[in-house]
């Protein structure tokens, strides 16, 4: 392995390897990706990928108009590609929470968000599958929608490493070394690299590999669950749909099939990212599938059925790791060297390629795309915690 780095980035997720890819793009040296698992291993594989651009705070909403714009043109901008199915997003809202969108929306289309509200009949118009009783009120971004999670970090690790950037899988980091005030190597499974650059992209192990430099971020981890379901012959699809009057997101898979999950706010249930249980159970899909119904009417010919009628194809769970203030902490800490880039709180597979693009471009000590000093974890202490229209959880 090699024995000395301009720059380390622990993890390979999308976070990791937006870093490493952005790093190796501007040229900044020798960059090694180091990851335990495999690339994608951690909570990335289970990401619904779902790539909008509703947010409440600046920072995120100019995060995620150009992670849409890239997502849009995955090959020049992501190396390779991704997945992306341009099928729009829609926010529905209850009449006490119809103001929350009035109120952002206007900001996010002064941001360049191709955002607009929409009245329930105008919704049901175009997509006679949904039911929308409750609903006061929607949003809908044509320009949005989702991708392949795990296509997106082979596209952005592949298309670097034809550029030098070295990826070590298997390859475990158990010790950062720290010399008067600044970083000065990585100790791994495999050997030690001295290098006075490390990222730690770690996810729901960010406190971790924080805690081996004195830093510590208080994290809750959360178990999110996710299945997918065959679609009923002629079914015409939907855009990724955030039913915030549910608790409930879904959308189409491919043009036959359809994924559900569940929303915030809801209990975390609590999970420990090393050993939890990656897969569903009863109890999870009995409390989505009746509200997903409710919703798309269209689908209760099978799932209102005894065993969902056959059409079940698959659940699972991946583990959100959750910030004080469901933002993520990314940028230079007080060890010199040393930079966060983890505690993605359900956000950071669309805002990882631009918050790795911005990051890279903060250690080459050039202009970030998207200024995101406001991430720094700093802010904590500082009284500068994000807030967000929804209130706590991740809807914005
Ligand atoms: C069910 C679910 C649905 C989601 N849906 C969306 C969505 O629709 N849209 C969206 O934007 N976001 C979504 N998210 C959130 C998003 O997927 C995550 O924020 C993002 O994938 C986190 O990426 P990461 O790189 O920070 O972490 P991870 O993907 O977990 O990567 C961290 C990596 O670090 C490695 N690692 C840990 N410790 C070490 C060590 N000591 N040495 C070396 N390697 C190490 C791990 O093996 C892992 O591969 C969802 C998340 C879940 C769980």
């Amino acid at each position: 392995m090699i024995a000395r780095a301009d720059a380390v980035v622990i993890g390979g997720g999308i976070m990791g390897v937006s870093v490493a890819h952005f790093l190796t793009k501007l040229g900044y040296g020798d960059v090694v990706l180091v990851e335990k698992r495999r690339l994608a291993g951690g909570s990335t594989q289970y990401s619904a990928a779902h790539v909008r651009q509703h947010y409440t705070n600046e920072v995120a909403i100019r995060l995620a108009v150009r992670a849409a714009a890239m997502f849009g043109n995955a090959e020049e901008d992501l190396g390779g590609e991704v997945g992306f199915v341009r099928d729009g997003y829609m926010v529905l809202a209850t009449a006490e929470e119809a103001q929350a969108i009035r109120d952002v929306v206007p900001l996010q289309q002064r941001l360049g968000v191709e955002t607009a509200l929409v009245d329930p009949d105008e919704v049901v118009e175009r997509w006679p599958e949904l039911s929308l009783d409750g609903v006061e009120l929607a949003c809908y971004e044509e320009t949005s929608g989702y991708a392949d999670p795990v296509r997106t970090v082979e596209a952005l690790a592949g298309s670097a490493a034809r550029l030098g950037l070295e990826v070590r899988e298997g390859c475990e980091v158990l010790g950062i070394s720290v010399s008067s005030g600044r970083v000065t190597g990585v100790v791994t499974g495999d050997g030690e690299i001295a290098t006075g650059v490390v990222v730690n992209a770690t996810g729901p192990w960010g406190n971790t590999i924080g805690r081996m430099v004195g830093i510590e971020y208080p994290l809750t981890w959360s178990r999110e669950h996710e299945a997918i379901f065959e679609a009923p012959e002629g079914f015409r699809g939907l855009p990724v749909m955030s039913d915030s009057t549910q608790r409930l997101y879904f959308r189409s898979v491919g043009g036959d099939k359809v994924l559900v999950g569940e929303g915030w706010p809801k209990a975390v249930e609590p999970a420990d990212p090393e050993r939890y249980d990656d897969g569903t159970d009863a109890e999870h899909l009995d409390r989505m599938v009746p509200r997903l119904v409710r919703r798309v009417p269209a689908l209760a010919a099978n799932l209102s059925q005894p065993g969902y009628g056959g059409a079940f194809v698959t659940g699972y769970s991946g583990v959100y790791d959750i910030t004080e203030d469901w933002y993520p902490i990314v940028g230079a800490e007080a060890v010199e060297g040393y930079y966060s880039a983890f505690g993605g709180s359900g956000h950071c597979f669309k805002l990882g390629p631009t918050i790795g693009e911005s990051l890279a471009h903060l250690i080459a000590g050039s202009e970030p795309p998207v200024e995101i000093a406001g991430l720094s974890g700093s802010r904590f202490a500082a009284g500068r915690s994000f807030t967000s229209v929804w209130g706590p959880g991740n809807r914005a």
